[in-house]
């Protein structure tokens, strides 16, 4: 079988797979640290998806009012609406600080106050003294922080001695008998050849798996290829139902409208021209959680009060602020809503609608970065060799739903402890085994079958059918019936693979075959999804079942696990959530009910 194809090894200490801000942090940090260490990516690093980050990075700098690392972590818990592990976010909001400062000595150019300190903005979720007040937490550049932030990473990384492998295509972890693993195979698209690295640890920074969907934000490279690799490692993924739909997706086009414009004073009205956050969060109005903003936009496009010919999306206005608060504070929205919209955000309302942004839901580690075994019942046990952090990772510090502008801080943070932690584990003297001795046979036999495979069904179709299917059955609301639905049509799309038709044997550029492999790794993701929301019987932050329409913190306060075999079965399992802190500075914050 192998022998068809020419195998080029690699040996490393570290390989990170993914060039995002995760990834990057992850590279530069094990470089600095005198590990070999190669990246491989399979877009250009500065194409990566955080390149698309608008609003910011959360952290309690208290540059623009009082401000502590305590109160971000517990709007991070109520944000998480408790399903969220204590000890990783104490660990989060206290690194933040640190985190943001040693990214502006990188040379981040982040926006300025008028006494030259770094600029914060208000974000949805975070606010002071214990949800009393409204905080400016988020430090923006202007609203292009992601590009910012990647592009310095990127330097960053090219000044320490990390070998970076550009347009390889990670293709399955190699897994030895002992369940450890061991390496990773990849395809070099620009030569067809096919590579073989061992390492002593593979990080995972594959980022989310949006396209699951049909409308979202996020990249057409967001297929979740870390979490698709997992699976078939027979590894479980964690919580993988919670899906945040961000509320300010312009109409039609899905691209992202920052949740900074509301940040900088826009809101949302209705046919009526009502601002009816009002009604349903007095207090944040505008600047509730995601959730709560998307629930309420579609209740009130249910009720009749959309906009539009069809009346099915609402208006985001910031006509207010003036061209020139929206010129220096939010250059890129202009820009973003002339060209998808067609609209001039001075004079006219952004229409938007709820759109797929971020997946909660992901590999499951400790704050270490680790990867969990979770099974025979030992919750700590890690799987050797193997660690994943950033959107493709459930560390779980959003748990039910992620508070904007925590995500820059999750992948610099757990980017950066990854780094840490591998220093620890790998040591000079650290000896590299010989592989087993069929190692990548299992991939190579996957990549032959549809480089060859002659069925009767398209990628692309088979493609829309799992993402329609996600849209309409695993959607803001969900009902047991429509679930169920969802659950029988995504085992047929799941059983469909199998007459899958690529059009073209090449493995140079065929980018039907890249679409291919993604596609199989975007099914088994798709499919522990929506069984996953099916099994939880509560509504809980991004989760929310019209059937059951409360929290039950008895029964539900516990992380859903998910396996997936070959046949496309799943086996669901539950661990709970971790309600300790790490440092007496601040005690596990109790469940209590989530209003804004
Ligand atoms: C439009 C948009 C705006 C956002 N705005 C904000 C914001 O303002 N604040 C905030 O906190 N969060 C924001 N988020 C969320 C946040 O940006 C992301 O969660 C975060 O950037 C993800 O980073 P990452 O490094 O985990 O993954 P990514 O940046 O998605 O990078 C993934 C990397 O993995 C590589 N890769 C994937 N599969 C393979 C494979 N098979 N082989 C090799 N390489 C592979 C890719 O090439 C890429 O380099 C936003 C998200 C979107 C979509």
């Amino acid at each position: 079988m192998s022998s068809e194809y020419k195998i080029i090894d690699h040996t490393y200490d570290v390989v990170v797979v993914g060039a995002g801000g995760a990834g990057l942090r992850s590279t530069f940090g094990m470089a600095e640290k005198g590990l070999k260490t190669a990246c491989l990516t399979k877009v250009f690093p500065t194409r990566s998806h955080t390149v698309a980050a608008q609003g910011g990075m959360s952290a309690s700098l208290g540059n623009m009012g009082e401000d502590s690392w305590q109160w971000h972590m517990y709007d991070t818990v109520k944000g998480s609406d408790w399903l969220g592990d204590q000890d990783a976010i104490e660990y989060m909001c206290r690194e933040a600080v640190p985190a943001v400062i040693e990214l502006e000595h990188y040379g981040v150019p982040f926006s300025r106050t008028d006494e030259g300190k770094i600029y914060q903005r208000p974000f949805g979720g975070m606010t002071t003294n214990y949800g009393e007040g409204i905080a400016q937490r988020t430090c923006a550049a202007a609203d292009r922080t992601g590009h910012a932030i990647l592009h310095t990473l990127y330097q960053q990384s090219l000044k320490h001695q990390a070998e970076f492998f550009i347009e390889y295509f990670a293709l399955d972890l190699i897994m030895d008998e002992e369940g450890v693993c061991r390496g990773v195979m990849a395809l070099n698209m620009a030569e067809g050849t096919i590579h073989r690295f061992r390492a002593h640890m593979v990080v995972l920074a594959t980022g989310g798996y949006g396209r699951a969907y049909f409308s979202a934000t996020s990249a057409h490279t967001c297929t979740g290829d870390g979490g698709g690799m997992v699976l078939r490692a027979g590894l479980p993924t964690q919580d993988m139902e919670f899906v945040q739909f961000h509320p300010t997706g312009i109409y039609g086009a899905g691209c992202l409208i920052t949740e900074g414009v509301r940040g900088e004073g826009g809101y949302l009205t209705n046919s009526e021209g009502e601002r009816f956050m009002e009604r349903y969060a007095p207090n944040a109005k505008d600047l509730a959680s995601r959730d709560v903003v998307s629930r309420s936009m579609t209740m009130e496009i249910r009720d009749g009060r959309g906009v539009g010919g069809e009346n099915d999306h609402i208006f985001l206005n910031l006509m207010h602020l003036g061209p020139e608060v929206i010129g220096e504070r939010l250059p890129g929205i202009a820009e973003s809503a002339r060209i998808f919209a067609g609209v001039d955000v001075t004079k006219e309302p952004i229409p938007v609608i709820p759109t797929v942004h971020y997946n909660m839901g992901g590999i499951p580690t400790n704050y270490h970065g680790e990867v969990l075994t979770l099974k025979d019942g030992n919750p700590d046990s890690v799987v050797p060799g193997l660690m994943a952090i950033g959107e493709a990772a459930c560390v779980s510090v959003h748990g039910a739903n992620r508070l904007g502008s925590n995500s820059l801080l999750d992948i610099v943070v757990f980017g950066r402890a990854s780094a840490i932690r591998c220093a620890e584990v790998i040591k000079e003297d650290t000896a590299h085994k010989p592989l087993p001795k069929d190692a990548g046979d299992n991939c190579l036999a996957r990549l032959d079958k549809l480089r060859n495979a002659k069925g009767s069904t398209p990628t692309a179709d088979l493609r829309l059918r799992m993402q329609r299917t996600m849209q309409s059955d695993a959607a803001v609301f969900r009902t047991g019936e429509s679930m169920q639905e969802g659950v029988a049509k995504m085992d047929e799309v799941y059983k469909a693979f199998d007459d899958i038709q690529t059009t073209d044997r090449s493995l140079v550029w065929n980018s039907d075959l890249i679409e291919t492999l993604e596609l199989d790794n975007l099914r088994t993701q798709a499919v522990v999804t929506i069984n996953s929301a099916l099994n939880r019987k509560e509504s809980r932050g991004a989760h929310a079942r019209e059937d059951y329409p409360d929290r039950d913190d008895e029964n539900w306060m516990k992380h859903t696990l998910s396996w997936i075999d070959e046949a496309g079965k799943v086996t669901l399992d539950y661990r709970p959530v971790h309600t300790y802190t790490l440092t007496d500075e601040i005690d596990y914050i109790p469940p209590k009910k989530r209003v804004y």
